[in-house]
């Protein structure tokens, strides 16, 4: 809960700010793209922290996207998800 707990990069000690961030992955020429991940972004370098449990959230989003994607044999498309 508390927001202001993590307040400066440990990289370059730029300011975080709270954002919600999507990022894409690729595997064995799949794509997935993971929207609505809660995460702190360096205002200065761009570096992304996430929130504690948020990148269990997102690798088991990945997982299961990529199971999917490669099942059906979408490797020219892209499979999108949210997380929240
Ligand atoms: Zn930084």
């Amino acid at each position: 809960m508390n927001e202001l707990m993590k307040a400066s990069c440990s990289e370059c000690k730029g300011k975080l700010r709270r954002k919600t961030i999507s990022q894409e992955f690729e595997r064995e020429g799949a794509k997935v793209r993971i929207s609505g991940i809660k995460a702190w972004v360096c205002s200065q370098c761009g570096e992304t922290y996430f929130e504690p449990g948020g990148a269990d959230k997102v690798a088991q989003a990945v997982n299961s996207l990529f199971a999917l994607a490669l099942a059906e044999r979408q490797h020219k498309g892209r499979l999108n998800a949210r997380v929240s």
